[in-house]
């Protein structure tokens, strides 16, 4: 899985993808990811990356040259690549799907903009997707391409230790993950559920089966399309809306 990474902080993106499980699958040669600094690609003394808008008005825009010409040495360098994703607060939504999707395409070139943003023909040129991490605006690229970087990093296959917890995460297969528990097993008077210290491996399975649908419910309902849930988890949710219209509590045992 290749990623390249153009910005005007290479030093901060350097520092990230040096450290944890990004880093590791790096220096194992899992993830190759490079950082292009947007200067090296000007050809003015000033090494200059952005301009007043047209139009008028606050701020400045990042000019188109230095990222085309960055895209382009990049192909010339790597071959073209997979995806080449803008990161911006109007894009489509940054989700575990997409994640999947990028691991797909084995390349991706991932645009950072600052201060007002880049100009749009940089998007329109490159045929660029435009990715958002959120409906939130942070100051630059930097922090969004990372995230694309590390959740996709995360099902290149060897880099996330137990291969079982990636497909168990939350979103991997439209459910939350459990809640988990460790050491010691009262803290403060908390009590870890005592299933988990039962030994039952078929019971503990259940519980928490049963726990990851409750919490998706609870928290997440719009996850919850019937084309994610198997049969036991149906079954579940039926045996719930028994006990609801019975009085919770009454009668049935919830094994919990
Ligand atoms: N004026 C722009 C925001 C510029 S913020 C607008 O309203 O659309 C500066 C840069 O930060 C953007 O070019 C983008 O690369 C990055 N950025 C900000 N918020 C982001 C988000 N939610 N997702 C991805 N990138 C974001």
């Amino acid at each position: 899985m290749k990623f390249d990474i153009v910005t005007i902080f290479p030093r901060m993106v350097e520092a990230f993808v040096a450290e944890g499980v990004v880093g590791r699958a790096a220096q194992r040669g899992l993830i190759d990811v490079r950082v292009r600094d947007l200067r090296s690609f000007t050809d003015d003394r000033h090494r200059t990356v952005d301009d007043v808008p047209y139009g008028g008005g606050p701020g400045m825009v990042m000019k188109p040259e230095p990222f085309v010409r960055a895209a382009e040495a990049i192909e010339r360098e790597r071959g073209r690549p997979g995806a080449v994703v803008l990161m911006s607060p109007q894009g489509r939504r940054f989700t575990q799907a997409e994640a999947a999707r990028f691991r797909t395409a084995g390349h991706v070139v991932l645009l950072c903009g600052r201060y007002e943003g880049l100009d749009d023909r940089v998007r329109e040129y490159l045929q660029a997707d435009e990715l958002s991490i959120g409906d939130y605006v942070i100051s630059g690229g930097e922090l969004a391409a990372l995230i694309v970087v590390d959740a996709v990093s995360r099902l290149v296959p060897g880099v996330v230790g137990d291969g079982e917890s990636v497909e168990r995460d939350s979103f991997s297969r439209g459910l939350l993950d459990f809640p988990q528990y460790t050491r010691p097993a009262d803290f403060r008077g908390l009590a870890v559920p005592a299933v988990l210290l039962s030994g039952h491996h078929e019971e503990i399975r259940r519980w928490r089966k049963r726990e990851a649908l409750r919490r998706t419910l609870e928290r997440r309902p719009d996850l919850l399309t019937p084309d994610v849930l198997d049969d036991e988890e149906r079954e579940m949710i039926r045996e719930w809306k028994g006990d609801v219209e019975e009085g919770v509590g009454h009668g049935r045992d919830r094994d919990s």
